[in-house]
């Protein structure tokens, strides 16, 4: 139940964290993806403009002049929505709001590709200033195993005449998604399509496999099969490796990836970021596992974390005490320590 007198979603990105929620639809008009639960028991549903411009009026009359500056349009795509009705939307919420610099949304690169280059320009100039999307790999055989029901072109296609209408646009990218037999098809693919896009961001999650979702019993069958901690940074250094030419602010920041110093402006700081990956991976097998889960229970946030003697050795008898029930299980305890903040 809603504490607020509007209706609200159940999500929004990182970067929206003191934004203005307002709901213009209800769950995902795709929900197949198998590696998503979050819509799970929600069935797909446009708001009405009336609906919508009733709920700014409330949110405006319950925030009493709050300045807000950031805006995002919950939930899952609001370019289903016919041009129109998301132009009066923007304008109304600009009106009610006009301290609001930035008003963002998820878009679905297939949804967006009807869309026609004027009407693009048309949403910005209404005040829809920047795009979420969710295109995880650029790899067809990925895509298509996790029902993504998108492709690299329409990735490319939509995101290019976001960029040119004048939208900061975001990708994001699932590391892990490929699973061990794709993993490196993943990479490549995904750095090719990134060239092409050359997003303002590119923001980077770490697979965790939800219990009930498709990829948890294409798992249970054995046709999917999680990459380890290391292969996973594994992969996203052949992704950076791969990446030429563009300009994207480039970061690690959820809490569910293992290095969350990997941020930085690309391309300038492509090399520095690369040598944190390669520091990670010339670790000793010991100290990968003394520091992913001194990560993961919260005891680091940073390789450099690792240095600290009293920290290390608190992890350390962590370590000891599942080595001795059972040294096989780290990997899965990872994962476990993973899923819990997603
Ligand atoms: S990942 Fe995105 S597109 Fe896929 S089902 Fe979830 S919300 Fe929908």
């Amino acid at each position: 139940m809603n504490s607020v007198p509007f209706e609200m979603g159940p999500i929004r990105p990182v970067d929206e964290a003191d934004s203005l929620l307002i709901r213009t639809t209800r769950g995902c008009p795709w929900n197949r993806c198998t590696f998503c639960t979050l819509y799970d028991d929600m069935k797909f549903s446009l708001r009405s403009v009336s609906e919508i411009k009733k709920d700014i009026l409330a949110a405006k009359e319950y925030f009493k002049g709050h300045p807000f500056e950031t805006c995002f349009l919950q939930d899952g795509d609001s370019f289903v929505m016919r041009t129109k009705d998301l132009i009066e939307i923007l304008e109304t919420l600009r009106k009610a709001f006009p301290s609001l610099k930035r008003i963002s949304s998820y878009g679905r690169a297939q949804t967006m590709v009807k869309k026609t280059p004027s009407a693009m320009k048309e949403i910005f100039n209404a005040g829809l200033n920047k795009l979420y999307c969710g295109m995880e790999s650029g790899s067809v055989q990925v895509l298509e195993s996790v029902r993504k029901g998108i492709t690299p072109e329409s990735i490319i296609k939509s995101a290019c005449m976001a960029r040119e209408a004048g939208m900061d646009t975001t990708q994001f990218i699932i590391l892990g998604l490929g699973g061990k037999k794709l993993s490196k098809l993943h990479a490549i693919e995904t750095a090719k399509v990134l060239n092409e896009i050359n997003p303002d961001y590119i923001r980077l999650l770490t697979i965790g496999v939800k219990p009930g979702s498709g990829l948890d019993r294409q798992m249970a069958k054995k046709e999917f099969s999680l990459p380890s901690e290391a292969q996973i940074i594994a992969e996203q250094r052949l992704l950076l490796e791969h990446l030429e030419g563009i300009t994207s602010h480039y970061a690690n920041h959820h809490s569910v990836d293992l290095l969350l110093e990997i941020r930085g402006q690309l391309p300038g700081d492509k090399n520095r970021l690369l040598a944190i990956l390669d520091r990670f991976l010339s670790l000793s097998d010991v100290d990968q596992i003394n520091f992913v889960l001194g990560r993961r229970l919260g005891y680091y946030r940073q390789l450099s974390d690792m240095k600290n003697d009293i920290q290390y050795r608190a992890v350390e008898k962590q370590t000891r005490k599942i080595r001795q029930t059972d040294p096989d299980s780290f990997e899965e305890i990872f994962h476990n320590l993973r899923i819990q903040v997603i």
